[in-house]
């Protein structure tokens, strides 16, 4: 599904990542562990193109996606949900799944996208004509995550979903990537909540300073002493 050979990003002095290797396979939850500045929201900015990584391929299903326009690499199938759960905060939650369709120009096939993400997320579908802002955080992470959905990515990478929002929400925000990814997408996921993320992970990879330091199934991570130290909360 995704493949990234040897990337590496300079941003002016600071070498950001340094001969990273990684894969999604189809299907995959592969989450993306590090600490702060490690590299994983740089590793996202490279594949979807809003970062020009300095040496390295990135290759999507055969495709070479490594110095595409960003609009051509949503077209290939790469959608990126960044930190922040930047919605529009004045537009209502249906307008924002608009947005999200803004390459979808069939009307009617739009208006079916935008019906199956509020199947799957009836909170939202409640919420319609609610304006953005006013949603809660965790409502609003999950509108970010459903604006992503309506261009139907193959690979949907997310950075730190579960960033400000209370337990609760966070455990309802990763059941709704479960079950995205049920359906067949696979999800490149960077959080910080190792916890969280190795919960519904099929593999994760740990970088540190802009390398890879570790990779393995979830539940090898989950286990792993130098995981468990550094990123879930104790010996
Ligand atoms: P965090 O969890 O704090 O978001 P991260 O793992 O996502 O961290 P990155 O944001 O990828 O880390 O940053 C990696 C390194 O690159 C850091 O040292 C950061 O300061 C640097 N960096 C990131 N973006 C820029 C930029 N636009 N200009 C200069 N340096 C940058």
């Amino acid at each position: 599904m995704l493949e990234i050979r040897g990337l590496d990003v300079k941003y002016g002095g600071v070498h950001a990542l340094r001969g990273l290797d990684l894969t999604v396979g189809e299907g995959e939850i592969v989450a993306l562990l590090g600490n702060n500045g490690a590299g994983k929201t740089t590793t996202l900015s490279a594949v979807s193109g809003l970062v020009r990584p300095t040496g390295g391929r990135i290759v999507c299903r055969s495709q070479d996606i490594t110095r595409m326009a960003p609009p051509k690499i949503v077209a290939a199938g790469v959608v990126h949900v960044p930190e922040g759960r930047r919605v529009f905060s004045t537009l209502t939650v249906h307008e924002n799944l608009l947005i999200g369709g803004y390459l979808v120009r069939d009307g009617a096939e739009l208006a079916r996208r935008i019906d199956g993400i509020y199947e799957l997320l009836p909170r939202l579908d409640e919420r319609r004509a609610q304006q953005g802002g006013t949603l809660s955080g965790g409502e609003q992470q999950m509108l970010a995550i459903a604006r992503a959905l309506v261009a139907r990515p193959d690979l949907l990478m997310l950075d730190e979903p579960s960033m400000g929002l209370a337990p609760i929400m966070v455990a309802a925000v990763m059941e709704v990537i479960r079950d995205i990814n049920r359906g067949g997408t696979a999800v490149l996921l960077v959080e910080q909540n190792a916890t969280a993320a190795l919960k519904i992970a099929h593999r994760g990879y740990v970088i540190e300073n802009g390398e890879k330091t570790l990779e393995g199934t979830a539940a090898e991570l989950s286990i792993d002493t130098r995981v468990v130290e550094a990123y879930l909360g104790g010996a």
